[in-house]
């Protein structure tokens, strides 16, 4: 089983570096996204997870209710920012987006994945609290300046002796280099697809991460070209095709509730 899953989120990238444009906090381009993704997986009929922020939720209300018929809905948080805004508190985004979430989905929201990928213990016992069953907040990787996970597990395991399950982001198994969104887009299929069988090998169900706004082709303004490169269609057809690899050698694509 292999775990595609999806964060939907407000445009904010280019705010997190400080930069102001009309742009921004916009959810069109995840709206977008989401119709191509939502597509491609009937096509092929996959089910999958999308994290979901309660901002996107209460803007695109009946995508969201569209999207819970068929996929998981897990949360995003609300705002969108654990990385920037040290004054945010975490806790209190998380309630909000689990509520609104399940208000429109009508379903229970089980799963958190952290915006930019900011996990902590702090992180785990607020979801424990709020009644979350895991999370998936993990990069068990080396990205200089953002966070340092390498010697973190790369299986699911339960952190800091909560009943919480961590699902780690899929990693190559050895040399701990990434593989999700921009990495996914930017370098050959033949990279990602080694990282999964090294997982595949080892038992671990790979958890790759993209997101909706990355099927989308738009002026990229105020971040840094590696994060909109390769995306639109080009990227859609590459996610096909890795779809289609891993369907080929008897692989399902599943929502990451369905691994508990
Ligand atoms: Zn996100």
């Amino acid at each position: 089983m292999i775990c595609l899953t999806i964060d939907c989120e407000q445009w904010n990238l280019a705010e997190l570096r400080g930069n102001i444009f009309p742009e921004n906090n916009n959810t069109m381009f995840s709206f977008l996204g989401n119709e191509k993704l939502l597509y491609l997986f009937d096509k092929h009929n996959i089910k999958s997870t999308f994290f979901i922020t309660g901002f996107f939720a209460e803007n695109e209300k009946l995508q969201v209710k569209e999207i819970a018929k068929k996929h998981e809905i897990a949360s995003h948080g609300y705002s969108h920012d654990y990385w920037k805004n040290k004054k945010l508190d975490i806790e209190k985004d998380i309630k909000k987006s689990k509520e609104i979430l399940e208000k429109i989905s009508g379903k229970r929201i089980i799963g958190f994945r952290s915006p930019q990928m900011q996990f902590s213990e702090q992180l785990i016992k607020s979801l424990e609290k709020l009644n979350f069953k895991y999370d998936s907040s993990l990069h068990p990787s080396f990205i200089p300046g953002k966070y340092s996970n390498q010697n973190l597990p790369i299986k699911p395991f339960k952190p800091f002796n909560y009943e919480i399950i961590e699902f780690p982001a899929a990693v190559f198994p050895t040399t701990r280099l990434p593989v999700s969104w921009t990495v996914f887009r930017n370098m050959p299929s033949a990279w990602i697809n080694s990282a999964v069988k090294g997982l595949l090998k080892r038992e671990i169900n790979p958890v790759i991460y993209i997101h909706s706004w990355e099927f989308i082709k738009f002026k990229r303004r105020g971040v840094p070209f590696y994060v909109t490169a390769q995306t639109g269609n080009k990227f859609y057809r590459k996610l096909e095709n890795f779809i289609k690899y891993w369907e080929n050698k008897g692989q399902e694509f599943c929502p990451l509730q369905q691994l508990i």
